[in-house]
């Protein structure tokens, strides 16, 4: 392993991956981006649901959206690898009327940013979505060019083109400290020794708490466990009943969405009494209460078969805002956490912006909303985090 680099990067998901190939691209090619697993993306990056939307509630994540997504369509001309991208749009439903004036704000805000989102009711709601039950949806909002996209493919399209332009990737390979002389990050240590280096990414999900403190920084994360359970027909046939196409339904309330996936239905809904937890187990005993709701929501789950089931970690921050940028207190030390739920689809924009920063550029980008110093000091502009989280 290479004993010293320009810049360590601590996590290969899709940020890690994102923030190497944009360096990459800038011709800071001496990188060692270091990741504990054999396998790239098998963090929370291999385990999320492939939403890519512009329907956020705080500007700069719409910003985030706006660039990530223009990225994503022109994936294999700019990145050099094709990439699974469905632009089948995604269906909000608000049943409550607070969320309709909620929504009436942010959908005046996306659109004066210049994405079409378009008002629905019920009825064209369910024509969009077929086998949807609208039951109380007082307004839906759809935006087509929100999407579905393959987090691997975007990953592995990232790191390959990383690796081609000369950053290396080691894997199987841990992070195990951080070391930092005279306020300065100068070493990474890991399970197959030290890396020297000035520059460190901490790209590592929701273990982003456990990266920054190694080098005596802050990265307010919380690991917060999320499942995804996939639906399929009776004897594993193609589940009838439900839309055909891609797009993603989102029941806002409830926070129960769902969207297809091959010949069945992948679906899920955050559990409000979840705690900080590294544990991936399937607690199987929720899926009762995603039931109870999904059937209202799209009854052919009520004759589905469960065929798997997956939990993941989202990495919460205290506001559903990114933290993005210099660490406090510690030079050299960068930081691309805290995604809340939804990092997968900003990881194209926010690896450019980490590496214009890294690189001394002007990222073009306001990024008072993901400083690192926002929850000790708060800040004019940060007050607003993200309410869009699901
Ligand atoms: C169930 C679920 C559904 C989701 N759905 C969506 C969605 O629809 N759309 C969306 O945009 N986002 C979604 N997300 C969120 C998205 O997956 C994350 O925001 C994103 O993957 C974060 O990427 P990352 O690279 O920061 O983290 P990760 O993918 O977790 O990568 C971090 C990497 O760091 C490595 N690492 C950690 N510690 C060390 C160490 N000490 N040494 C070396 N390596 C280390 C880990 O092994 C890991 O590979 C979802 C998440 C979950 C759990």
């Amino acid at each position: 392993m290479k004993s010293s680099a320009e810049v360590v990067v601590v996590g290969g998901g899709c940020m890690g991956a994102s923030v190497a190939y944009h360096l990459a691209r800038l011709g800071v090619t001496d990188v060692v981006l270091v990741e504990r697993e054999t396998l790239l993306g098998t963090g929370s990056t291999g385990r999320n649901a492939g939403g890519v939307r512009h329907q956020f509630s705080n500007e700069a994540n719409i910003k985030l959206s706006i660039e990530s997504i223009g990225l994503l369509e022109h994936f294999a001309d700019e990145v050099g690898h094709p990439v699974d991208f469905h632009q089948d749009g995604y269906l909000f439903l608000l049943s409550a009327p607070a969320s309709v004036e909620t929504f009436t704000r942010n959908v005046a805000l996306q659109r004066g940013l210049g994405v079409d989102v378009q008002w629905l009711d019920a009825r064209d709601a369910a024509q969009l979505a077929p086998g949807l039950a609208t039951d109380g949806v007082l307004a839906a909002t759809f935006c087509q060019r929100d999407g579905i996209a393959d987090p691997n493919g975007v990953t592995m399209g990232f790191a390959k083109t990383a690796q081609a332009l000369g950053v290396t990737v080691e894997r199987d390979v841990e992070v195990t400290g951080i070391t930092v002389a005279a306020g300065r990050v100068s070493a990474v240590e890991t399970s197959r020794g030290t890396i020297d280096t000035r520059i460190v990414v901490n790209a590592a999900g929701p273990y982003a708490r456990q990266i920054a403190r190694m080098a005596g920084a802050e990265a307010p994360v919380d690991p917060i466990r999320r499942h995804i359970f996939i639906a399929a027909g009776p004897g594993s046939a193609r589940l009838e009943h439900v839309p055909s196409s891609h797009i993603m339904v989102i029941d806002f309330e409830t926070t129960f969405y769902f969207h297809r996936e091959g010949a069945g239905l992948l679906f899920g809904m955050g559990d409000p009494h979840e705690t900080p937890t590294f544990d991936t187990t399937v607690q199987w005993d929720f899926l009762p209460q995603v039931i109870d709701v999904a059937v209202t929501r799209l009854p052919a789950l009520a004759d589905a078969s469960i065929s798997h089931a997956w939990a993941g970690l989202y990495e919460m921050s205290p506001d559903g805002n990114p933290i993005v940028g210099a660490a406090a207190g510690v030079e050299g030390l960068y930081l691309i956490n805290g995604f809340s739920g939804h990092g997968f689809q900003h990881s194209p924009a926010a690896g450019r912006i980490l590496a214009d920063v890294i690189t001394g550029r002007d990222p073009k980008f306001d990024l008072t909303p993901f400083a690192a110093g926002r929850f000790a000091a708060p800040v004019s502009g940060a007050a607003s985090g993200e309410r869009y989280v699901v």
